[in-house]
């Protein structure tokens, strides 16, 4: 087994707490550069983002302007008119433009470090496998893939040509967030009771990909549920054993492929429980943890700015961070040192293993374990 894509066990939680406090300490006492791109070039690692959309181009083409280990050094689109752009607003060099038809030729790009893949889920899979043949590390976006088992031949196919593979998990990388995952490994409060997390948003066109079945892998549950699952197992510290799902729908013509509003029920080892909504029809961006002594919460917990809220009287209010920065500057710091991602493709595993059950139970109803 490659060392980098080691399984982290609950064990190492704790550890995997302090490590990505660790790294992101370093990341925010390192100077900040702002030149030109051969300049950037000097000591970064090259990432390439396949992909263009919003994501990309609203969040994390702004973001790694702003990174210190790495820099915007290729693009992968099959729209034309983007490569120009993209070229003069990033001094990308042309040799450093690929389509998804030559994308495997990347494999001779010595520029690239690592793939960035922000595209549609249920091409996750195919260009984080491509990508890693082609002996680039990865990082895919969340969620990694339209199943558990699709994401572990993205994890035996990144292990198979020694490189890394990390999920976009900003939030990992989040400062606030991080306190409330150091209370789940240090336990002031003592063990916790119960969890509550709540991500919706209205969803807009119709048409677009997020509510097509074979391309979204299911609806607000894949798309932002993944991230009520992520607090749960961060809150807690721990691995759920059981879930239990319901679904609502009110609108049977734009959700009909897809889930609209999903509500479900965790059950942790300890004996902590967790209630969770994701909803493509409800505004919601909340996280709850009550333990034995006390209570934390963030509202918004999600967003990619303004993450604010307490761990009892304590307000947690650093800000302003840039998420993606950190997240992508912690990746190229994992790879730089060979030493594993704190948001591994198997964290990402873990949620699709959660998901898979989710969807068991909305099929077949009742309470279902994890495999
Ligand atoms: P988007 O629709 O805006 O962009 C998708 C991109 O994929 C577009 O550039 C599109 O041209 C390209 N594409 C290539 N082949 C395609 C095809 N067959 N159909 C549709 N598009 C195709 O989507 P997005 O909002 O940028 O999301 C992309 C990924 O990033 C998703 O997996 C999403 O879950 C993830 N995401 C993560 C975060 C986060 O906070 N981590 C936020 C938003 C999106």
């Amino acid at each position: 087994m490659n060392h980098l894509n080691r399984t982290s066990s609950r064990r190492n939680f704790v550890t995997r707490v302090s490590a990505g406090i660790g790294a992101f300490s370093l990341a925010s006492v390192l100077p900040s550069l702002s030149a030109t791109a051969s300049v950037r070039k000097s000591g970064k690692l090259g990432i390439a983002f396949i992909g263009l959309g919003n994501y990309a181009t609203k969040q994390l083409a702004p973001a790694i302007e702003q990174a210190k280990d790495c820099y915007l050094a290729g693009i992968v689109t099959g729209t034309k008119e983007k490569e120009a752009v993209w070229k003069e607003k990033y001094g990308i060099k042309k040799e450093n433009i690929y389509n998804y038809e030559n994308f495997d030729s990347i494999a001779s790009n010595k520029d690239i470090d690592i793939v960035y893949v922000v595209l549609p889920n249920s091409m996750h899979a195919e260009y984080t496998i491509r990508a890693a043949k082609a002996g680039k590390h990865v990082i895919c976006e969340k969620p990694m893939a339209l199943t558990a088992k699709e994401g572990q031949t993205m994890i035996d196919a990144c292990e198979k040509r020694n490189v890394m593979l990390s999920i976009g998990y900003r939030l990992h990388f989040d400062p606030n967030t991080r306190e409330i995952m150091k209370v789940a490994a240090e336990k002031p409060y003592g063990n916790v009771q119960y969890v509550q997390s709540e991500v919706g948003f209205t969803i807009g066109d119709p048409t677009q990909w997020r509510l097509k079945k074979t391309m979204a892998g299911g609806g607000a549950m894949m798309d932002v549920g993944i991230y009520c699952i992520q607090a749960a197992r961060y809150a807690t510290g721990e691995e759920p054993v059981a879930v239990r799902a319901q679904e609502f729908k009110t609108d049977n013509v734009k959700f009909k492929d897809v889930d609209e509003t999903v509500s479900w029920q965790l059950e942790f080892p300890s004996g902590a429980y967790s209630n969770s909504t994701t909803s493509y029809n409800a505004r919601a961006n909340r996280l709850y943890v009550s333990y034995k002594k006390g209570a934390a919460q963030l509202e918004p917990a999600t967003k990619y700015t303004g993450i604010k809220g307490t761990i009892q009287k304590r307000v947690l209010d650093v800000q302003p961070i840039n998420q993606q920065a950190r997240q992508m500057d912690g990746f190229a710091q994992s790879v730089k040192s060979g030493t594993p991602s704190i948001v591994p493709g198997e964290e990402g595993m873990r949620d699709m293993r959660v998901i898979d059950a989710i969807y068991r139970s909305l099929a077949n109803g009742g309470r279902r374990e994890l495999v």
